[in-house]
Formats: C-alpha cells, sequence, structure tokens
C-alpha cells in the first residue's frame, strides 16, 4: 500500500467511526510539531466535521510568563550576560524584550554553550532556562556537572501533564480526548498521565501524518468503547517507562513548584525549580525574581489559544499588525507558536 493509500485509509476509517459517535468530539493536542504536522498537512481539513482537533500549551516559548522574561531583561540591563534560545530572545513585552534591551544578551542553541560563555566570561551569566520534560533533564546534566561560579539558571522549566490535569478540571474548553506530545513522552514515558487518563483517552503521538491520524483514530475508537486510560501509538521511541537516566538527572537537580504560566493560573507543581544544594546557581537567591502579576499585551489573545479556546486566525491582529517579522506576541515569534505555525504553513 502506498503512504497515500494508507492516509486515506485512515481517513476513511475516522469518518466512520465519527460517523458512529454521532456527537461533537474535541480532541486536544499539547505539543508545537503536532501543530505544525496538523497545518503543513492541512489534516484539519480531512477530519469529519465533527471532530475537532484543537491546540493547547504546546510551546514552551509560548507559556513562559512576562514576569520571567522581564526579570532576565532586568538581569542583562545590570550587567549580567544573558543567554536565551533565540525565540525567547524576540518574544515582546510591555517593558521591551530580550532582543531590544540596552544589555548583554546571547542568543544560545544550548545549556552547554550558555556554560562555555560563563567559562570564557568575568561577569555573572544568566541562563534563562526555557522548556517541558524534553529540555530540563539537559539543563539539569549542566547543573549537576559542576558549573563555573559565575553561572546562573533561572528557571522556566515546565512539566506536560499537570497542565493537563488544569484544562481537564477547568472544563472551560470541553475535551473528550487527549494526544499526548511525542518528545515529551519520550522522557516522561506514559505513567504521569494516568490521572488525565482515568477520565478520558490520552493517546501517545509522534510527528508524521500518519502518526497524528492513528491517534484520532485511537481516540474515537476508545470513545466509541466507552474507554478511558492510556494508548501508546508511538511505539517506536516511547517507552512506558520513559527514559530513567533523563528522569533521575531531573529528579536530583529539581523539585515541581506551583506556578503560573502564560494564560493560565497557577498550576500545582506545574514548574521546575532548583533544588536546594543547587541554590550557589539558582538565580532567584541573587535577587532575579519574576513578577508573575505582569501582564502582557492586552490586544494579544495568545492566552485564550493557548487554553483551546480560540484559534490564531480568531485574532484580530493576525497577519495584520502581528506577524513573524513583527509579532506581538509569543505565538507568532516561536516556531513551535500556534499563530506562526498557521501564518507560515497555513495556507491563504
Ligand atoms: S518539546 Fe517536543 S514534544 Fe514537547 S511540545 Fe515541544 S515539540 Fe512537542
Ligand atoms: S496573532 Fe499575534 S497578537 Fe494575535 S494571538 Fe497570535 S501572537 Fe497574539
Amino acid at each position: 500500500m502506498t503512504r497515500r493509500e494508507f492516509v486515506r485509509k485512515l481517513v476513511r476509517r475516522i469518518h466512520k467511526e465519527a460517523e458512529t459517535l454521532d456527537r461533537d468530539v474535541t480532541i486536544m493536542h499539547v505539543c508545537g510539531s503536532h501543530e505544525r504536522t496538523i497545518v503543513e498537512h492541512g489534516l484539519r481539513s480531512l477530519l469529519p466535521e465533527n471532530v475537532r482537533l484543537v491546540c493547547g500549551p504546546g510551546c514552551p516559548v509560548c507559556v513562559t510568563t512576562t514576569g520571567e522574561l522581564a526579570a532576565a531583561i532586568k538581569a542583562a540591563e545590570d550587567g549580567m550576560v544573558v543567554c536565551a534560545f533565540g525565540d525567547v530572545y524576540r518574544v515582546p513585552t510591555p517593558v521591551g524584550s530580550l532582543s531590544s534591551c540596552d544589555g548583554d544578551v546571547r542568543v544560545v542553541q544550548s545549556v552547554r554553550k550558555a556554560e562555555e560563555i560563563a567559562e570564557s566570561e568575568d561577569r555573572d551569566v544568566l541562563y534563562l532556562a526555557v522548556g517541558f520534560e524534553t529540555t530540563a533533564p539537559t539543563t539539569a546534566a549542566v547543573l549537576l556537572d559542576d558549573p563555573p561560579s559565575n553561572f546562573y539558571v533561572l528557571s522556566a522549566h515546565r512539566l506536560i501533564p499537570p497542565a493537563m490535569e488544569w484544562l481537564l478540571e477547568s472544563g472551560e474548553c470541553r475535551l473528550d480526548a487527549f494526544i499526548c506530545p511525542g518528545h515529551v513522552s519520550t522522557i516522561i514515558g506514559t505513567g504521569p498521565y494516568e490521572s488525565v487518563a482515568r477520565e478520558l483517552p490520552c493517546v501517545v503521538a509522534g510527528f508524521e501524518p500518519e502518526d497524528v491520524l492513528i491517534a484520532v483514530l485511537a481516540c474515537l475508537k476508545m470513545l466509541r468503547r466507552g474507554r478511558v486510560g492510556v494508548t501508546n501509538e508511538y511505539l517506536r521511541a516511547v517507552e512506558d517507562r520513559g527514559n530513567p537516566v533523563a528522569k533521575e538527572l531531573m529528579e536530583r537537580a529539581f523539585e515541581p513548584e506551583d506556578r503560573p504560566w502564560r494564560g493560565f493560573p497557577t498550576i500545582p507543581e506545574s514548574a521546575l525549580k532548583l533544588r536546594e544544594d543547587l541554590a550557589d546557581h539558582d538565580a532567584i537567591e541573587i535577587g532575579i525574581r519574576p513578577d508573575y502579576t505582569l501582564g502582557h499585551d492586552e490586544s494579544c489573545i495568545c492566552d485564550r489559544i493557548l487554553r483551546g479556546l480560540a484559534e490564531p486566525r480568531d485574532c484580530p491582529l493576525f497577519g495584520t499588525k502581528c506577524t513573524p517579522t513583527d509579532p506581538v506576541g509569543p505565538c507568532m515569534v516561536s516556531e513551535e507558536g500556534p499563530c506562526f505555525i498557521e501564518y507560515r504553513f497555513g495556507g491563504g
């Protein structure tokens, strides 16, 4: 069977399952790479009318709060060398952005590069650590490997399962199933989704268009049979136990903390803070404290998009006042942001 025939077959089966369900179904994914696959391959247009595929908080840059960004901007203006990923660097806030601030800000591809900069600098170096369970183990590895004394981490790392729990409990967006993020699942395995999976189907999926369609089909089948639980459709990369080495690194370096996300109130145990024995490298300990009450541009609806309540094209600024070259919100800056993906790959 050719790839095209396989996709056609999957789509037919999805339509058949959806017909038997005879009601509207909303499936949420929480992964920027899934959103890109969906938009780039026009997968939404292949789905039956009663099946909606919405995106949630799937991009670590998008969910980083203005307070965390502003704290890094202030550190740069106060004389620290600040290292951040390219996407983070460009996110606008009411107090400017790392790219426009008056300080020494360097774009890095990894935490290792930030550590190297600290080794070659007399000044203090701050690494703004964003990312979900996929990147947190790398930050942990550097922190646990005796980094230079002038190296500090402001941890904006966040955990996906607590956000899924919040989304489910809030009931704001009526969800019938989750597609779980592929890369995150390679690290954490399937266990951490269990509390959500007690309520609805959760399907771990890879990033090919077929993977996403298989996940949608699996969700619909589970719904028809009235089944809940976690199904792993990404067996070629995800083991149920996850990656024990990466999990141990995270566990040794960080502990979970209650924290707000951009567009979300405080989500219990949803962020990672440095453990006490790493306090010498904790930016918080030298007074770089994010103010989580700081707001963002009111006209930007990123917060609603990240909670599955709106789509990029619902935003009046989309493609006019807000573009990837002149973004208003993080969802248009980050390559994993839903507005950027829709603008670049959404056509028309
Ligand atoms: S880090 Fe990977 S798995 Fe997680 S949301 Fe981003 S692309 Fe998806
Ligand atoms: S289009 Fe721009 S302003 Fe509108 S939600 Fe997306 S990032 Fe925010």
